[in-house]
């Protein structure tokens, strides 16, 4: 079975990335908050809440491959857009 969904950026997810909200329940039904990578691995990453103290994690290519929708990799207000969480740079 194979995924149809465009992926927008193919980009490995990273230290630094930030993904935002629900995130698709990759993280689980209880994961509603933007999250920061903290690390990164060959297939899972550890993220932290923005603004918080919540790690959570995620591991499996496909998992992974999926949660790079939710990645948002320069969020500048001076492109209109208007960021969902506290981050900056
Ligand atoms: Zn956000």
């Amino acid at each position: 079975m194979s995924t149809s969904r465009p992926i927008a950026d193919p980009r490995p997810l990273a230290v630094g990335d930030v993904l935002h909200g629900f995130c698709g329940g990759y993280f689980g039904r209880e994961h509603y908050d933007c999250c920061i990578i903290e690390a990164a691995g060959v297939d899972w990453i550890v993220t932290r809440d923005v603004g918080g103290t919540g790690l959570d994690f995620a591991a499996g290519r496909e998992d992974l491959a999926g949660l790079r929708q939710y990645r948002t990799p320069t969020v500048r207000p001076a492109d209109g857009i208007t960021p969902c969480c506290a981050v900056t740079e």
